[in-house]
């Protein structure tokens, strides 16, 4: 388990020396997850300058599409289910029937 900022989750593309740009960041900006506009905020602020930004949306882009919540690399989860082919609803939320 690594910690980036205050997000406690199983990160397995940090190496042990890497510096994330999100590292110490407000964990709420990244949890607003079906905002586009968080996102696009998000990536400026950090993702966009972030030196492990490949690696980190490899990850996210690996886990199963409706396990990740938050935004990884400057996506929000309905960005990264839209990725994955899902539909999702103006709002953000999947497509279940
Ligand atoms: S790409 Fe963004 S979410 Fe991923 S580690 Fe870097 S700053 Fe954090």
């Amino acid at each position: 388990m690594t910690a980036i900022g205050t997000r406690s989750v199983g990160v397995s593309f940090l190496h042990f020396d890497d510096q994330p740009a999100c590292a110490g960041a407000d964990p709420g900006m990244f949890f607003d997850e079906d905002s586009a506009e968080a996102a696009q905020v998000a990536d400026l602020l950090y993702c966009q300058r972030c030196p492990v930004r490949a690696r980190c949306e490899a990850w996210a882009m690996a886990q199963p599409p409706y396990s990740l919540h938050g935004i990884w690399a400057g996506q929000s989860h309905p960005q990264r289910l839209a990725a994955h082919g899902h539909q999702t609803r103006r709002n953000g939320h999947p497509v279940t029937a």
